[in-house]
């Protein structure tokens, strides 16, 4: 079977659910230029994934070849998506490859996709149709020359259309474009965008008449893949473009927290229209020792409490538990009790509810918030990491308990930085550093070198997630301008685009 699924037209989300389940389920991949190669990770690792692409230098596989690889990889049996940029059916050739497909007796079936014709001027903020400005609109391919003598494409009637004209492919001929319509006829002071990698985060849009939007898109350097709109909708772009406009558009910031915690923060950051670059500080893995741990484990009918100090904590502490077999009901009538609200929440996870989850995110506020609660002789359990501050563990064994340090996962240091942030530190493209713990600072220092880093540090903003972390990059010269009241993750987005919504003001 062979699935022709549109990808969208650039941003990841814009793929249908449909696509998506496919994608996950596929057992070939065949695609070529994709606006979203973030996509590809969706397919099962097992997956073999064929470009089809032009390559640097050398041509694109024919189609013909296409077509051949799709039957042969459909005839041996397996399931094939064959992934294709906005919809498979606008300008795409998929129906030369459905085509292809039905001759060779090959099942089929077509999933549509958000079509960059239409998506790509919705995020620039303008809608292809508006009762108030047209009823029409028609989408044509600007691959043509269009001085060639016999077009295909009607000029004359291009010319006499009044509705909105949505070109693709049209990047190296704008200038015959705009002259052609205004020759037909079309009013030369119609409004005209030109829109460059549209719905991604390198978009860029810029807008003129007929007159002169294309030299606008040349002064620009406007490259493909780009569209360009025709008609007076494009004035509506004026109130309406919402992509380019949300708080953090066009900023880059850095996200230092381990791979497995990044998503988070990313996700809020991203939503808020930042380009995320992640620079994982930290590499969660196994302890050098699980012997105390083990220990711990085997006897935690003798504690009281059990203190949770990170989600990490939490994920190392069920992983474990359930590797040995058991699972939470070996935790009994324990008291557990979880540092900040995201430990908490990964609690819920299991099943658990915490006891005690002080608001802040603090061995101290953790520490004050057990007080009242422990009792001379109480035995509690700390599993945590197997370097960490020791405030915790020393106050409460000043209250009077005993407290066993498990460490259940130690955060490593790796040892080097990906490629697209060493390239955007060398070009000086940050504009905000995000901390969320001390060992994220030390370990970037680390990674990074101290001096790069107070250089990165002076040109971009610097946000911390709380007072501790401010302290420790204050060690290394770096004042933080941005540290929340409350000391999470939702709360440094919060704080972070705060900070740059006042700054637009
Ligand atoms: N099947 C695709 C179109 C393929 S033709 C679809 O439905 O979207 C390729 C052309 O689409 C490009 O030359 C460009 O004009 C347009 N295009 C695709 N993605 C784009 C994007 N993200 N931004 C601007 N134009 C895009």
């Amino acid at each position: 079977m062979v699935y022709l699924v549109g990808a969208g037209p650039g941003d990841p989300g814009l793929i249908t659910a449909k696509g998506l389940a496919l994608l996950r389920r596929a057992q070939v991949v065949v695609y070529d230029q994709l606006a979203s190669p973030e996509l590809l990770k969706e397919a099962p690792a097992a997956a073999e994934i064929i470009y089809v692409g032009k390559k640097a230098g050398a041509h694109a596989v024919p189609q013909e070849g296409i077509n051949d690889l799709l039957v042969a990889r459909a005839k041996a049996g397996l399931t094939v998506v064959r992934l294709k940029g906005g919809d498979p059916f606008v300008f795409g050739r998929g129906g030369e490859e459905a085509e292809e497909l039905a001759q060779a007796g090959i099942p089929f079936e077509v999933v549509p996709g958000v079509t960059a014709a239409v998506a790509v001027p919705a995020y620039a903020g303008i809608p292809v149709t508006h009762r108030r400005y047209t009823t029409l609109v028609t989408f044509i391919t600007g691959h043509e020359d269009p001085t060639k003598e016999a077009s295909t494409i009607p000029w004359e009637a291009l010319g006499k259309n009044p509705g909105t004209l949505v070109f693709l492919m049209g990047v190296k001929n704008l200038p015959e474009i705009c002259r052609q319509l205004i020759d037909k006829g079309r009013d030369p002071q119609t409004p005209a965008a030109v829109i460059e990698r549209g719905t991604s985060h390198a978009q860029r849009t810029v807008t003129g008449t007929l007159t002169d939007v294309a030299q606008v898109a040349r002064d620009a350097q406007i490259k493909p893949p780009a569209i360009l709109v025709v008609g007076g909708v494009v004035e509506l772009r004026q109130t309406l473009k919402w992509w380019e406009s949300r708080p953090l558009w066009g900023k880059t910031v850095v996200v230092t927290r381990s791979r497995q915690q990044a998503s988070q923060l990313v996700a809020l950051l991203a939503a808020a229209g930042a380009q995320c670059l992640e620079v994982p500080t930290l590499e969660i893995g196994p302890p050098d020792d699980f012997g105390p741990f083990d220990a711990a484990l085997k006897s935690l009918a003798q504690y009281h409490w059990l203190i949770f100090t990170s989600a990490n904590g939490v994920a190392a502490f069920m992983a474990r538990l359930f590797e040995q077999g058991r699972d939470v009901r070996a935790l009994g009538s324990l008291k557990i009790a979880a540092i900040g609200p995201a430990t908490a929440e990964s609690l819920r996870a299991y099943g658990l509810n915490a006891d005690v989850v002080p608001p802040a995110f603090k061995a101290e506020v953790l520490l004050e918030a057990l007080s009242p609660l422990v009792t001379p002789g109480s035995k509690m359990l700390l599993a945590r990491a197997q370097i960490a501050r020791e405030v915790l563990p020393q106050g409460l064994i000043r209250l009077g308990a005993q407290v066993d340090v498990a460490p259940v996962y130690k955060a490593r240091a790796p040892k080097e930085i990906p490629p697209e942030a060493e390239a955007a530190f060398k070009a000086g493209r940050v504009d905000i550093l995000t901390f969320t713990s001390s060992a994220t600072v030390h370990n970037f220092v680390k990674l990074v070198g101290k001096e790069r880093v107070q250089a990165l540090a002076a040109m971009a903003v610097v946000a911390s997630i709380g007072p501790i972390t401010s302290s420790t990059l204050k060690e290394y010269g770096v004042t933080p301008q941005i540290e929340p009241a409350d000391y999470t993750i939702p709360a440094l987005a919060a704080a972070i685009v705060e900070y740059f919504a006042n700054l637009q003001c």
